[in-house]
């Protein structure tokens, strides 16, 4: 049942919110254990749908009514614990829920639980987590992708409807690629970050994961728009999506030369399909160029280090949890050491105003490519995720963000729908769009997913 049919099957009674959120715990029980998505249930989800069951039958339903969503662990949702996945905070205790957390109950969703992460956002694997590795449900034994590893692993398991995850440089899409589901990582400055724990706050987007296109839009709709207590937002109040399966007739598409010399042939081969497939359907395929692509890597682990040693410092051990040096994964460290040190040597304005130039760079050449066209569209990750467990070093790992990191470092919107598999591993493709571009991606990504399910 698509996501638009579920919200359907609850509005006329076929289907109670509690009948929902029974159906979601009984798939936690049966398959967390193996796949480890979630850290922690909400034990008051049943108490909640009753609530929203009173509400459907006073026809005061929400556009979310009974659809359970998970979270990711490093948003604020009062009562449950936002632990990034770190030691440092395992005991922190919501106290308030994050803007978007409000906006999700407000229109009936129900928090169905927490889910497991890369500890703070770091990581691009899922393995980084202080509570164990996540297992990926469509190619068990191999990396879901991160950091939002267990949102978008409880997604691709049925255990939720919906979920959030953030996407500081693809943490969202890159696990979308890996569990064969869709995420959509929002223009800068379109959802509000308020409760969001930060990673990189220049960077971080909080967004959708969700089985179908329709299921993305929906959740979008209701977190999206500016929240006044925040001034680094769009001038936008709310967003609605409107006709998404007017197809791709006549769009501009962009593919890139770049894209290929960074990516596997095999996930090359996989995109090419999909993109022979919207040009017969009428899209303009077009060449462009983004020449520095490669750069933005390095600069963007120079910005999200900096930007990260500044987010830690009040994990001192006084106010929230633990002192976040005495118990930290390797990779939050080596995060911390860098920025430190970037911080530290800065006065010369060799790294961090750099990376700040290449910053800018990347924004231009990718603001310049979507002028030519509607939309970008390519791979998401470069190579196929690895076996759970296999020593990758830092900058094999970090090698997964190529093809994602420049959107988050320009500001833009970009989505992932599944567009193939590599031996039986989902490959995802990536579509980009100008800020604040969402609705021409979605309907790009609409029209990827009718025919994929048109091909079974
Ligand atoms: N893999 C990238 C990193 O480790 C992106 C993480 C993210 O988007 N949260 O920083």
């Amino acid at each position: 049942m698509g996501t638009l049919e579920k919200i359907e099957a609850i509005r006329n009674g076929e289907l109670s919110a509690t009948e929902n959120v029974e159906l979601a715990l009984e798939r936690i029980r049966k398959l967390n254990g193996k796949l480890n998505a979630f850290l922690e249930i909400n034990s008051k989800a049943m108490e909640e749908a009753g609530e929203v069951d009173r509400m459907l039958k006073a026809g005061e339903a929400g556009k979310l009514a009974g659809l359970t969503i998970a979270v990711k662990s490093n948003i604020n949702v009062k009562g449950l614990r936002a632990t990034c996945a770190s030691k440092t905070l395992e005991d922190y205790v919501c106290p308030y829920d994050a803007e978007v957390i409000t906006r999700i109950r407000r229109e009936g969703g129900i928090i169905i639980g927490m889910t497991n992460m890369d500890e703070f956002a770091c990581g691009s694997s899922g393995e980084t987590s202080a509570f164990g590795p996540t297992d990926n449900p469509a190619a068990p034994g191999y990396i879901p992708g991160g950091s939002s590893s267990g949102s978008a692993a409880a997604v691709a398991s049925a255990m939720c409807d919906l979920a959030l995850g953030t996407d500081t440089g693809g943490s969202i899409r890159n696990p979308a690629s890996h569990c064969g589901v869709i995420g959509v990582k929002p223009t800068y400055g379109l959802v509000p970050r308020q409760g969001l724990i930060d990673l990189g706050m220049s960077l971080d987007q909080i967004g959708p994961i969700s089985p179908d296109v329709p299921g993305s839009v929906l959740l979008l709709e209701v977190i999206a728009g500016k929240n006044q207590a925040e001034g680094m937002m769009m001038d936008v109040e709310r967003v609605s999506y409107g006709e998404l399966n007017g197809g791709v007739k006549g769009m501009r598409i962009g593919v890139s030369p770049q894209f290929s010399n960074l990516t596997d042939p095999r996930i090359t081969g996989v995109i090419e399909k999909k993109v022979e497939f919207l040009k017969d359907l009428g899209a303009e395929i077009v060449e462009i160029r983004l020449p520095h692509i490669e750069q933005a890597l390095s600069a963007y682990y120079l910005i999200v280090s900096v930007e990260f040693f500044s987010a830690t410092r009040k994990y001192d051990g006084r106010k929230y949890g633990k002192r976040i040096e005495s118990v930290c994964g390797e990779e939050v460290l080596r995060r911390i050491m860098l920025g430190s040190y970037i911080s530290r040597r800065e006065y010369r304005g060799r790294y961090y105003q750099r990376a700040l130039q290449v910053r800018t760079l990347i924004r231009k050449e990718l603001s310049l490519a979507l002028k030519q066209v509607d939309a970008i569209v390519g791979p998401t990750v470069p190579k196929l995720p690895h076996k759970l467990g296999t020593r990758l070093t830092p900058l094999e790992m970090y090698a997964y963000d190529y093809l994602t990191i420049p959107a988050n470092l320009a500001g833009t919107c970009a989505g992932v729908v599944k567009a193939g598999e590599v031996n039986g591993i989902p490959v995802g493709i990536q579509v980009q769009g100008k800020p604040l571009g969402e609705e021409k991606i979605l309907r790009v990504m609409r029209a990827l997913e009718v025919e994929s399910s048109k091909s079974g």
